[in-house]
């Protein structure tokens, strides 16, 4: 049955423009904390637009199927982006991007299964198109759910190697390309079912021996290829709006690659071959002393907040542990607060302090911290030498001196927050446990750094506490 309100292919094509110039725009909206929530919501209406306009295309039947897969998949949506906490974005950003991948890689299937009619039947750009959807898609799938299963912990957070594994993955991405030249070439079902599961086991090989601190990267990486399979998905079915969204998304995530490889001074090659993150564990358990044995200085609350009262620049430093402990509120009580008696309270944000990309401004943002007081890393490692206590709220990697100093260390080479250039440093975390990277952190044996041992929030809260007190 066709909707008997089926619009002709070039008003729908219009709508479609409309929808793209709404994610252009939402997307540009999102590159400031000021305007990102309401970019998120232009964003959203171009795709609901995107996705009304096509039930009205010429020539669809079987409304009953999409609404169907439409409801569920809606329903699976909310669901989890309500039950999903801030610190599980990562993995769930990988999950959902894993599930765009994987259906350009079945609409291929689905196209190459219709339309194949055996060798010579279909035209040469839209046999591409299938392949390359079905190639990249099958990646972008299997190797994002290995990302999710790193980040949610099933699977070991290191990478996962094994001798001549580079040998492998190279003989395995050549017969899997094998595959889709046979395919194209042949049209035989066989041919696709080689060429997807070809191209399923070689994402979760190229994930595989990727770990640590790199899965962001990885993650935004495969978020572009999935952009890209989407867009030649476009191509295969006739769909401007395919076209456009997912050339936006590839783009996006490219670029989103780029700068997060930069702010960790990675190259994508060293990220996706190094098989970094092969750190030696930190010990981890709480105590006074890093794990090789080097003593740390504890502090009161009361002590930690006589120092901050009469402090006259004071730089918060945000990471993970702030996220775990939604210690934001708090934070900027603090900070009101000092800055009441006349002390200059700053944010340092490093760019991949949290979770996620632009994970700390979002809480800090939720507690309506001012965003002229959040510095990024250039301009806040200056400032730190001026700044007489650096309050450090449950970050670690993005201020581990190892990555200036140490060429074993597995965050050697990452640009970090110069914290121990302030006068003086005091850390708020639960105990010794290091943080993503899995290793020590000098800074805490530093003679200038105090401990402040306890979950972020009460901390924060006894530090207010004591700083009224003063
Ligand atoms: P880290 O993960 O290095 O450290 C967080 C610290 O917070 C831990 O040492 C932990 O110590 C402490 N912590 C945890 N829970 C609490 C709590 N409730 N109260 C107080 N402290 C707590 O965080 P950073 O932000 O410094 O660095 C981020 C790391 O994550 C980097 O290695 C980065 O590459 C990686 N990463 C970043 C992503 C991004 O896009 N931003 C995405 C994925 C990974 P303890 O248990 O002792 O309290």
């Amino acid at each position: 049955m066709t909707l008997p309100l089926a619009l002709s292919q070039n008003t729908v094509n219009l709508v479609y423009a409309a929808a793209a110039i709404l994610l252009i725009l939402g997307i540009k909206r999102l590159s400031s904390p000021a305007t990102a929530r309401s970019g998120n919501l232009v964003a959203a209406a171009g795709m609901a637009l995107a996705v009304g306009i096509t039930l009205f295309s010429p020539g669809l039947d079987r409304y009953w199927l999409i609404v169907a897969g439409i409801a569920v998949g809606s329903v699976i949506g909310i669901v989890s982006a309500r039950m999903v906490r801030m610190t599980a974005m990562p993995q769930m950003v990988a999950l959902f991007n894993g599930v765009g991948g994987g259906a350009a890689a079945l609409i291929a299937a689905a196209e190459f299964h219709r339309l194949a009619p055996g060798p010579g039947g279909l035209a040469g750009d839209i046999l591409a198109g299938i392949m390359f959807s079905a190639l990249i898609g099958s990646i972008s799938f299997s190797g994002s759910l290995v990302a999710f299963a790193k980040l949610q912990e099933l699977l070991p957070g290191r990478p996962l190697t094994f001798p001549a594994q580079q040998v492998f993955n190279g003989l395995l991405f050549a017969a899997t390309l094998a595959a889709a030249v046979a395919a194209a070439a042949a049209e035989k079902q066989v041919w696709m079912v080689a060429l997807l599961s070809g191209a399923l086991i070689f994402g979760v090989m190229l994930v595989l021996p990727i770990g640590g601190a790199d899965m962001p990267v990885v993650i935004s990486f495969l978020n572009a290829f999935t952009g890209l399979a989407a867009a030649s998905t476009g191509f295969v079915l006739d769909n401007v709006a395919l076209i456009i969204g997912g050339t936006l998304v590839g783009a996006s995530g490219t670029l989103l690659t780029v700068l997060m490889g930069r702010a960790m001074n990675r190259s994508l090659a060293n990220v996706l071959f190094g098989a970094f993150g092969a750190a030696p564990s930190g010990g981890g358990s709480p105590g006074a002393a890093t794990s090789d044995g080097q003593m740390v200085r504890e502090i009161t609350a009361d002590d930690a907040a006589v120092m901050l009262a009469y402090a006259s620049q004071v730089m918060v430093v945000p990471g993970y542990g702030l996220a775990v402990a939604q210690a934001q509120h708090a934070t900027r009580e603090l900070a009101d607060l000092l800055e009441g008696r006349g002390v200059r309270v700053k944010y340092a944000i490093h760019p991949v302090a949290g979770r996620m990309p632009g994970h700390m401004n979002v809480l800090l943002a939720e507690a309506s911290v001012p965003y002229p007081q959040l510095l990024d890393m250039e301009d806040a490692n200056p400032e730190l030498g001026r700044t007489d206590v650096a309050l450090v709220v449950g970050a670690n990697d993005v201020t581990n001196p190892a990555a200036r100093s140490n060429p074993e260390s597995p965050l050697y080479g990452m640009p970090i927050l110069d914290v121990d250039s302030a006068a003086n440093v005091i850390v708020l975390k639960r105990g010794m446990s290091p943080g993503f990277a899995g290793i020590d952190n000098e800074l805490y044996s530093n003679p200038k750094t105090a401990m402040l041992f306890g979950d972020a929030k009460a901390s924060v809260e006894r530090l207010v506490a004591g700083v009224k007190a003063v």
